[in-house]
């Protein structure tokens, strides 16, 4: 299959499994500019000044403290990234915002929080409200004199949300929408001033729209008792005969269901970035810590083992940061095409990535959720009580794989935006497929015989891309239109997607690096090699489950020997690799990889 290469300004969602990049396309860390770079700099210094130092208080909820926070970090401008400057925002474009969500980690009750308002608590009135409506609120909400929040999830209705119970029927006189239902689990719900809230109009016509908290028949719960993020409001909602001016209705009547998925596709995105940077503030933590603590007369550093973990959690960390920002990349260059249609153009280009974000979202939150659970490890005993660091982040992290459409449900839409782009032949993964056929009747050809410095990462890279043809060419072939019921099958080959798109990005931003920096980079190329290594292998694993799934016989045996011809590859010293990245990490005491 010779694949074209393209700029990944012209990059489709979801084109990495057809399309090769070139180095210079991608979008890396390297390529922030002062201003991004600063504003990733303000974020960290206003977790590391203001917030770090209250967290004791904050995990009791201290009356009034969260909210207070969330204002003075609205006084620097840094709640107000997602408004146009016309309603007193900094409309900042896509990669500073992601530096600005990953730098906010430091304490995840906070980054959460901040999520909760300057995400999906404004995006629906950025992209959907009408002028009054964006005139009326957003100034405040860019400010933070007005908090806000999303109301999706109901008792009954979390990943199923449109069987959302709220109704909203209107008044006698057509003044006012009456909501009458519980919303559940509303982060920031227990302070917050505007409430973007879904409900049924007449029982069916799923609709959202602007609930202000002093709205008569609005009430608010007790805070829920989590496992994690206990710094962060999260409350039920309660709505009888809730009176809403009619002119709050946020979108069309029976239109809520796309401010809600439009909103999450964006909520996702930054949760990954979020995550992203919550991991790598961990390794610094467990780094150092592996260098103070002493067992068998020797620092724990000191051991391969130890050693392969802070490796291992740089390496996934590296490759989650360079598919994040290559996205951004991408979405920032299509934001930026000029369109007479700014909100409806932000509109398309979330559909467009939508792809991407669900990647960034389920690979960013199993990255944190791997790195504290390592951490906890090298913290040993320490690791499990509550005065050390890393007992908290194990506890925050775990939600990450819940909220924002779990990570069973984002795996899902992967595939199913895939093959719906498929079908609607705006990815031309049909045609890739039948060349592909093309190709394994014909033989090993040239191209897979290809040499230089990257060759066998470059042919693992294209290898994956047809595996997953394989895979999902022989699952739709047997399944068609049931393919979606067939859950296991669907999940293997969304991780086998996942894979390709952080073998490739981790790959070119090497490449970058290398052609860039030359030998300062040999550390990156080490840890890109590793990462490709281990996925390569993740591929195969997943291809052979999923087509034992689907045919039998002959026909498995005949498609798992073409499995393995693409799937075949040199041996990698995978140790030692990873010992350069361990020593990369032990000697800054952090993630070695930061900004480059
Ligand atoms: C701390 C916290 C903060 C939150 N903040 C907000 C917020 O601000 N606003 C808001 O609206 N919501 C919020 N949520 C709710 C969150 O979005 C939901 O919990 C989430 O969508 C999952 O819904 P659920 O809890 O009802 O689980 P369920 O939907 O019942 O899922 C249970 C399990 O079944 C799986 N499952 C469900 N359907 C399928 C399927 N079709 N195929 C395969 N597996 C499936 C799920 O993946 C999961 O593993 C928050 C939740 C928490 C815990």
């Amino acid at each position: 299959m010779a694949t074209t290469t393209i700029s990944q300004n012209q990059m489709r969602g979801g084109g990495f499994l057809i399309a090769a990049s070139r180095p210079e396309d991608v979008f890396t860390p390297a390529d922030l500019n002062d201003d991004q770079r600063l504003i990733g700099q303000t974020a960290k210094e206003f977790v590391d000044k203001e917030v770090l130092p209250l967290v004791s208080d904050l995990e009791q909820h201290k009356p009034g403290l969260l909210p207070q926070l969330l204002k003075k970090a609205g006084e620097i401008g840094l709640l107000s990234g997602g408004i146009a400057e016309a309603y007193g925002g900094s409309e900042l474009d896509k990669v500073s915002a992601t530096v600005l969500a990953e730098k906010l980690a430091g304490y995840a009750s906070f980054a959460v929080s901040h999520g909760g308002h300057a995400g999906i608590g404004t995006v629906p009135i950025t992209y959907f409200g009408t002028e009054e409506q964006k005139k009326k609120y957003l100034p405040k909400i860019a400010t933070g004199e007005l908090l806000s929040c999303y109301c999706l999830s109901e008792p009954q209705a979390g990943s199923d949300a449109l069987a959302a119970r709220t109704r909203a029927t209107l008044s006698a006189d057509g003044k006012h929408w009456i909501l009458n239902g519980q919303k559940m689990w509303i982060t920031n719900g227990g302070f917050a001033d505007v409430y973007v809230v879904f409900a049924k109009i007449d029982g069916d016509k799923f609709s959202c729209f602007i609930v202000e908290r002093g709205f008569p028949g609005f009430s608010v719960g007790a805070e829920e008792k989590k496992m994690g993020l206990k710094g962060s409001s999260t409350v039920p909602i309660f709505f009888e005969n809730c009176q809403v001016p009619k002119e709050n209705l946020l979108h069309e009547a029976g239109r809520g269901h796309i401010v809600a998925f439009n909103t999450l596709n964006a909520g996702r995105f930054s949760l990954g970035a979020y995550c992203m940077g919550g991991a790598k503030m961990i390794i610094e933590t467990a780094s150092k810590y592996a260098k103070e603590r002493t067992a068998f007369g020797k620092p724990i550093a000191d051991f391969g083992m130890i050693r392969e973990k802070l490796a291992e959690m740089a390496i996934r960390s590296y490759a989650v940061e360079s598919m994040v920002y290559r996205s951004a990349g991408m979405i920032e260059a299509a934001m930026s095409a000029p369109h007479e249609n700014k909100t409806q153009q932000a509109m398309q280009v979330l559909e467009e990535y939508a792809i991407e974000s669900s990647i960034s979202k389920v690979l960013g939150s199993e990255l944190v959720d791997y790195c504290v659970d390592e951490a906890v490890q090298i913290f040993g005993g320490y690791g499990f009580h509550e005065d050390y660091p890393v007992a908290r982040a194990y506890r925050d992290s775990r939600v990450n794989r819940i909220f924002e459409g779990t990570n069973e449900i984002n795996r899902m839409l992967i595939i199913q935006m895939l093959m719906k782009r498929a079908m609607g032949g705006v990815l031309p993964l049909i045609p890739a497929a039948m060349k592909l056929a093309e190709e394994v009747l014909s033989g090993p050809s040239m191209e897979e015989g290809s040499e230089g410095e990257w060759a066998e990462e470059e042919r693992s890279v294209a290898n994956a891309k047809k595996i997953f043809l394989l895979a999902s060419g022989a699952a739709v072939q047997r399944f068609r239109e049931k393919l979606a019921d067939e859950q296991e099958i669907v999940g293997a080959l969304a991780n086998i997607v996942m894979e390709v798109y952080g073998m490739e990005s981790s790959l070119l931003r090497a490449q970058k690096a290398s052609a860039a920096r030359g030998n300062s980079a040999s550390v990156m190329l080490d840890a890109a090699r590793a990462f490709n290594y281990g996925a390569a292998g993740r591929v195969e694993q997943e291809a052979r489950t999923a087509l034992a799934a689907t045919v039998d016989g002959d026909m498995l045996r005949t498609q798992l020997s073409v499995l393995r011809r693409f799937a075949k590859r040199e041996p990698v010293d995978v140790i030692g690799l990873r010992r350069r990245v361990a020593a990369a990490v032990l000697a800054g005491d952090r993630y070695p990889f930061e900004g480059r």
